[in-house]
């Protein structure tokens, strides 16, 4: 059974019908209320999200709300130039294996949360992000997804300065700035999907459509991702990947984020995310 998984005020929930179901209450506490170890519990989550109409709901869902739905993994991965367009506009050659940074969990944050810029070469970076739901090690990329808890819309915020700056570039530093990694608004299961392969991915700026592309262009999709790193190292259930943005990102045409600037992520069959720079 698929489910749509959010973090409501700190407590995990599903969601039916614009309906929040706090899991804790629902399943007598038999799942976490920590919505980092409910994420760990997928088959009880499938379980419950087969059977919420038994229910009573605990209301609406409000967007403020809605915290990170993955908001403390142990890593967080960032994927370089995953997109051909993107790798282009960067004037960098196609990776022949994935370029691989860490996107410091510190910088984790909510769905409607502010980003604090504080940065004169901010860029945003529309990005599908990928969180483990079940211990992987050396996966077979045909059992990749199997390891997926499921999807959710991402930030991928840079600091193109810091990012830049250092010889050689340091990715790690200039996209982990506080505030600068958004997820969510939920959390989606991928049987949820009618091909999770392939999933419109999209950003505005102040209104202004800046990246709109498929998922399906990912050079190195979710996975290979999946096998590709758990032959390196294990995953545990919250290990977020973030898979890479395609092109239109502010710095190929110089027009990087000041603040007031509105930042609106979209991913079909996940939802949205607005982020307001500070
Ligand atoms: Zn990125």
């Amino acid at each position: 059974m698929s489910f749509s998984f959010a973090n409501v005020n700190g407590r995990a929930a599903l969601l039916d019908g614009g309906r929040v179901y706090d899991i804790g209450r629902i399943s007598h506490e038999s799942v976490s209320a920590d919505p980092m170890i409910a994420i760990s519990q997928l088959d009880e989550l499938r379980e419950l999200a087969a059977h919420l109409n038994d229910h009573d709901d605990d209301g609406p869902l409000n967007e403020a709300a809605l915290g990170a739905p993955v908001p403390r993994p142990r890593n967080s991965f960032g994927i370089g130039l995953n997109y051909k367009d993107h790798a282009e506009e960067s004037n960098m050659e196609l990776p022949a294996i994935p370029v691989v940074f860490s996107k410091y969990p510190s910088c984790i944050s909510g769905p409607f949360d502010q980003v604090d810029l504080r940065a004169t070469q901010g860029d945003y970076e529309a990005e599908l992000v990928v969180a483990i739901g079940r211990t992987a090690r050396d996966v077979a990329a045909e059992d990749s997804w199997s390891y997926v808890a499921g999807l959710m819309v991402g930030q991928d915020i840079s600091d193109r300065e810091l990012q830049l700056g250092a010889r050689p570039p340091q990715f790690g530093l200039g996209k982990s700035r506080d505030t600068y990694g958004p997820i969510g608004p939920v959390l989606v299961s991928p049987d949820s999907f009618a091909d999770a392969d392939n999933l419109g991915i999209t950003c505005d700026v102040n209104g202004e459509r800046r990246q709109d592309a498929r998922t399906s262009s990912l050079i190195f999709d979710v996975s290979f991702l999946v096998s590709y790193l758990s032959s390196v190292l294990t995953l545990v259930p919250g290990d977020l990947i973030f898979t890479g943005t395609p092109a239109g990102v502010g710095m190929a045409d110089g027009r990087f984020l000041k603040p007031g600037d509105v930042v609106t992520t979209s991913i079909e069959g996940i939802g949205t995310m607005k982020n307001v720079c500070q």
